[in-house]
């Protein structure tokens, strides 16, 4: 069976508010083996929702409208599908009570407009709404599936897991979809899909999707069959052969973040690391304490910006900046040996470098970025040319330094 989902509210057309509901509503559909094949966004207009329903209706066996079942004037889906199907509006007893009865509970008046929500098409079952007043409406037209759920994430979750999923799943081939994240850093895109392309075309089950998000490429893998068994193994044997042609440039198999991956090296070596930090203004600290238990292995960080607090927090000599630059390979070094010593932890990092816009020179240029990595063995220091604008710059250093740290205790 394939879904179409159309998510409906004029908000949704905005830079304001996005729809969440059909990832929710995909991830679960994909678990039962459907695959969502469109996604719709309309806004609160009768024409073009009639417009884009008429489409789904005639192409998709299973869709899914979202949002539109308020009290409001705006809320317009159940006259939309009532409408488009020819079937009339029928007030449900039923749901006038439950709602008549939940403002009682709440002891409040119940506006008139919340009647409209009792108001259900011809030949249509309803769906209870445990968190709210809002049913959803099942319609079941030949071989098409037509299923209106709430807006609010937390009714629609809730009526989706209780009234949805037991009827899809008695519904569904019993076809099972699993499907797996690698994450991969240090690697462009094009050089990924170099190496893995020659594997992954030759399946057609599991797909392979590769894409590319801030600091890490990640490969989609998704697998169908007639058990999640029989879907594992073949996740597994395309899997095996993309991680031996990536090897250790993928950080992640299970869909961790880089920092989560750091931390739990960092804390099966027993290591600890402090930080200093100068163009990232604290981001890497921040990315390492993000994780639960990072006092485990996270002692603390300085953000040095100034010359002066280079040398009163991280120990840089003055005569090492006047040399060479705040921003230089010297100084990342003396800044991740420093705070190393300062702190007493097994690693030190010194991060330097230029975010921009401003502060660019021929020989130092925007996006320029000294990170140095101490430990007792000794110190490294690399030099990275980062593009993009200042946010990127700071992301993509504080990714390189946590790339460093991962390939330093990794081993
Ligand atoms: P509605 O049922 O259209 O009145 O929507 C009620 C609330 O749910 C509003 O705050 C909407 O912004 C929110 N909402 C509606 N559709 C979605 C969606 N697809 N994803 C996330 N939130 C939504
Ligand atoms: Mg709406």
């Amino acid at each position: 069976m394939d879904a179409e989902i159309i998510a409906v509210g004029s908000e949704l057309l905005t830079p304001f508010r996005q729809d969440t509901n059909s990832l929710y509503l995909t991830g679960k559909l994909n678990e039962l083996g459907i695959e969502v094949r469109f996604k719709t966004v309309v806004g609160d207009d009768r024409e073009r929702l009639a417009a884009v329903l008429q489409a789904a209706l005639g192409r998709s066996e299973l869709v899914i409208l979202v949002g539109g079942l308020g009290p409001t004037k705006d809320d317009i889906n159940r006259d939309v599908v009532a409408s488009v199907l020819g079937r009339p509006l029928r007030e449900v007893p039923e749901i006038r009570a439950r709602i008549e009865s939940r403002f009682k509970r709440l002891g409040r008046p119940m506006p008139e407009n919340n009647l409209r929500q009792a108001l259900v098409p011809e030949g249509a079952e309803w769906l209870e709404n445990p968190n709210g007043t809002a049913p959803g409406i099942w319609l079941e037209l030949g071989s098409t599936t037509l299923i209106l759920l709430p807006g609010p994430p937390q009714e629609l979750e809730a009526m989706f897991e209780s009234a949805c999923l037991p009827r899809l799943e008695r519904r569904t081939t019993g076809e099972r979809l699993r499907s797996r994240v690698y994450k991969v850093v240090g690697l462009p895109e094009s050089e990924v899909d170099l190496r893995i392309a020659p594997i992954y075309t030759a399946y057609t089950n599991p797909t392979t999707t590769v894409l590319a998000t801030l600091g890490a490429i990640e490969i989609h893998l998704r697998a169908r069959a007639a058990s999640d068994a029989e879907a594992e193994a073949l996740l597994n044997e395309l899997g095996d052969k993309i991680e031996l042609a990536l090897g250790d440039h993928i950080f992640s198999t299970r869909g961790e973040s880089l920092e989560e991956v750091v931390g739990m090296y960092l804390m099966m070596r027993r290591r600890t690391v402090a930080v200093a930090e100068s163009c990232t203004g604290g981001l890497l600290s921040e990315r390492l304490t993000r994780i639960a238990g990072s006092s485990n292995f996270f002692l603390g960080g300085v953000v040095c910006y100034s010359n002066e607090l280079k040398t009163l927090l991280a120990g840089v000599p003055e005569a090492l900046i006047a040399t060479h630059g705040a921003v230089s390979k010297p100084v990342a070094q003396a800044m991740a040996e420093g705070v190393r010593r300062r702190a007493d932890a097994s690693l030190g990092v010194g991060i330097t470098g230029i975010a921009g816009p401003g502060g660019g020179t021929p020989e130092k240029p925007v996006g320029l970025v000294f990170i140095g990595l101490a430990d007792e063995k000794g110190t490294s220091v690399r030099e990275f040319r980062f593009p993009g604008d200042r946010e990127r710059v700071r992301f993509w250093a504080s990714q390189a330094a946590l790339e460093m740290i991962r390939r330093r205790v990794r081993s």
